[in-house]
């Protein structure tokens, strides 16, 4: 029977595979569900293994079908003409984010869109106009011999991406594999599936060749993300997402020895040094403990504070806190929005339950706001600062990935940069300090992938991106990625 006009109004949209230039169903579907309210976003299909591996066969018939001996300018017109079709729907990619997170709509359109459509330009540009190594070569017996190097494509790329920026993420992986002429099949996390979605219909609408582009959804373990880590035809693997689940994945792939950038966990720090800018860093700090709910890899959930202004600063951190407007998305007040689920939000609560066991003092938050509407179906909590803790703290030591941070004083440089460094994680630092030969100093010592002096967050997309320790392997960003999305063969030739 035909679904009455209305009914078919109310039934939830069922985000679907792309595979092989066509939209597809599973029999099995999952819901999508917003974190504001606790309402039905979506449903969604869940690939199986067969599904994976269509996906997988078809990605590898369209690379040998001619992708992979398109010109870097075809490809970069492609590219062009993906970021101008997430263009012309940008209110519709921002509300597909804003559904599937909850978080402000000017954190959407202004970082999540809008670094979604940079990444296909800046990988585009990068590709039209990248050159490689050349060596002129002298052997003792008088001969001459040049060597050039020539990238060619991987094959087919896995992805696997987050939750916690979906668009920005997942197209950081899938513009530069596609720039370098490898197809793909991508998964977004289960829990943000519906900016993938938007995409695989941007590509479909510009004409993308079948095959090129494969989206399939579902979740990790034992499903989706699992089969497409094992299937023996992908060529590589670059995901995004917690340390374990790397490691994980590492122990799959690697009786394939396949190719993989892991961009893991953090537990990052902030150092604020007597002689900063106090307010830019208070500021600085704000932003980057609690922007996107605490829920970006970069965020400080460590700040260390030179002893002479720590308790100043703790009181201005404080008030500065306590303005933020936690709320709905739609509110034009609101500056923080939920966590991303209520699974998410029972892992952050539980540190903040271990936290006071611990021996925190519990300088704000703690707790989860009371609205008395909808909102309290969803999964908010208080920005919450805590000092009091000791090094070797679970709180202090651990990934919570919610808004939340320690405050430590410390007394002398050489301290710090220990206290910084006595981390299982390595993937970013901010240093607030008016003095240049300290910022350098310091920053030179930090073991970390990413180190910002008087800024957090700010990104130019050539520059390499990647952790040490648990937080990754590898990098990604410019140059770096056109070399993870591709096989250099140097050439060798006898001239003289
Ligand atoms: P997650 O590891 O739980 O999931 C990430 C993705 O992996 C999802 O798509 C999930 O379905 C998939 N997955 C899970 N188990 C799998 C398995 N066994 N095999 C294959 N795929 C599997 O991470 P999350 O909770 O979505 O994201 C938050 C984490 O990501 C935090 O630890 C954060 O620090 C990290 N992160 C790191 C960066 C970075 O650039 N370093 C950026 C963003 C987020």
């Amino acid at each position: 029977m035909n679904q009455e006009p209305a009914d078919a109004a109310r039934a939830p949209r069922l985000l679907r595979h792309y595979i092989n230039g066509e939209f597809v169903a599973s029999a099995t579907t999952f819901a999508d569900v917003s974190p504001v309210d606790g309402t039905l976003v979506a449903q969604v299909c869940e690939a199986d293994a067969a599904a994976v591996d269509q996906a997988v066969r078809a990605a590898r018939a369209a690379q040998l079908a001619g992708w992979r001996d398109t010109t870097p300018a075809q490809r970069a017109d492609w590219l062009h003409r993906i970021a101008d079709g997430i263009q012309a729907r940008f209110d519709e990619f921002v509300a597909a984010e804003v559904a599937d997170t909850g978080r402000p709509l000017t954190q959407a359109r202004t970082l999540d869109v809008a670094r979604g459509i940079a990444n296909f330009r800046t990988f585009a540009d990068l590709i039209r106009t990248a050159n490689s190594e050349f060596f002129e070569t002298h052997t003792p017996d008088g001969s001459e011999y040049i060597n050039y190097v020539r990238r060619k494509p991987l094959g087919v790329i896995g992805i696997i991406s987050p939750w916690n920026l979906p668009l920005l993420l997942f197209t950081w992986k899938v513009a530069p594999a596609l720039a370098m002429g490898n197809c793909v099949v991508a998964k977004p996390s289960e829990e943000t599936p519906a900016s993938a979605t938007l995409l695989a219909e941007v590509m479909h609408d510009v004409g993308l060749p079948p095959g090129v582009f494969n989206l399939i959804h579902g979740h990790g373990p034992n499903a989706a993300g699992e089969f497409l880590t094992r299937h023996p035809d992908i060529s590589a693997i670059t995901f995004t997402g917690e340390s374990r689940t790397g490691s994980t994945i590492m122990k799959t792939v690697a009786d394939g020895v396949k190719e993989i950038s892991f961009e893991l966990g953090g537990k990052n720090a902030a150092v604020v040094f007597a002689d900063a800018d106090f307010d830019a860093a208070v500021e600085g700090v704000v932003k980057s403990s609690f922007t996107n709910a605490g829920q970006v890899c970069l965020c400080s959930e460590r700040v260390y504070v030179e002893r002479p202004i720590f308790d100043r600063f703790v009181a201005a951190l404080k008030a500065r806190t306590e303005m933020l407007c936690v709320g709905a998305p739609d509110d034009p007040a609101t500056t923080m929005g939920p966590l991303i689920s209520r699974g998410h939000r029972e892992k952050v609560l539980s540190y903040f339950r271990l936290a006071v066991e611990e021996g925190a003092t519990v300088v704000t938050g703690g707790g989860v706001p009371q609205f008395g509407d909808a909102r309290d179906e969803g999964a908010f909590v208080q920005p919450t600062i805590w000092t009091g803790l000791p090094d070797t703290a679970r709180c202090v030591t651990e990934e919570i990935f919610g808004p939340v941070c320690h405050i430590a004083p410390f007394d002398t440089e050489d301290e710090v940069i220990h206290r910084v460094n006595d981390s299982a994680y390595g993937l970013a630092a901010s240093i607030w300090t008016t003095q240049l030969a300290r910022g350098h100093r310091v920053a030179k010592q930090i073991e970390t992938g990413i180190v910002w002096i008087n800024a957090w967050f700010v990104r130019d997309l050539r520059t390499p991106f990647g952790g040490a320790k648990l937080s990754g392997i590898g990098r990604e960003g410019g140059r770096h990625s056109l070399d993870f999305y591709s096989e250099l063969t140097n050439v060798c030739v006898r001239v003289a």
